[in-house]
């Protein structure tokens, strides 16, 4: 089960990405994810993600392109994976096919999440994440049982430093231009799905278990 998620950021990626992996076993790869902890950790990596980040713009290719190649090539990739936040543009795209006709695999589906503008913008500055364990909330559309502390494990709640409103309508601008290209170009090989983003959570997910049916 070889899937790419696709959606502006706050379609509500993360939210199904968990789900997706928790209900068919393969690993959840975000570039995102592996860019703020490669920050975190304060690696070479993290520094070169770090400025781009900040400003809410993409990471060059070859660094983005270069840490997929590496985690797809792992051995817990055999049984599938989850891209999310990858590909962002089509020359990542076409790295991805190479990368995958060199590891012998091809793309399952490519589910896109559809969400309007204006319902990003609300939804992305509301947005708090699990310092320890990731999970995603919204302060109205998704809130923990208690104030700024995880449901799952307890843990401090937190909003993304790029989750503020000037960074938010930047990387709106920035993935709707690099999205429309990249839409094309999954269509035009047949991989592209899409799904509805603004039903409720529970309606969302269960469109893709209905999509993902056939390749379990
Ligand atoms: P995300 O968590 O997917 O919203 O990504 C947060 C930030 O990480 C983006 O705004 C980019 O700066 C960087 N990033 C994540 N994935 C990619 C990618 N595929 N290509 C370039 N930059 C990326």
């Amino acid at each position: 089960m070889n899937l790419v998620l696709m959606g502006l950021p706050g379609a509500g990626k993360g939210t199904q990405a968990e789900r997706i992996v928790e209900e068919y076993g393969i690993p959840h790869i975000s570039t995102g994810d592996m860019f703020r902890a490669a920050m975190k950790e304060g690696t070479e990596l993290g520094l070169q993600a770090k400025s781009f980040m900040d400003k809410g713009e993409l990471v060059p290719d070859e660094v983005t392109i270069g840490i997929v190649r590496e985690r797809l090539s792992k051995e817990d990739c055999q049984k599938g994976f989850l891209l999310d936040g990858f590909p962002r543009t089509v020359p990542q795209a076409e790295a991805l096919e190479n990368l995958l006709t060199d590891l012998n695999k091809k793309i399952d589906y490519v589910i896109n999440i559809n969400v309007d503008r204006s319902i990003l913008m609300d939804r992305l500055t509301g947005r708090r994440i699990c310092k320890e364990c990731g999970s995603t909330y919204h302060l109205i559309f998704n809130p923990p049982a208690k104030e700024g502390v995880c449901d799952k494990c307890g843990g401090e709640l937190y909003q993304r430093a790029d989750d503020n409103a000037e960074t938010v309508q930047n990387r709106l601008d920035v993935n709707i231009k690099q999205q429309e290209p990249l839409l094309t170009f999954y269509e035009t090989k047949g991989y592209l799905r899409t799904i509805d983003g603004q039903q409720d959570i529970r309606k969302v997910f269960a469109d893709i278990e209905q999509l993902l049916e056939d390749l379990r």
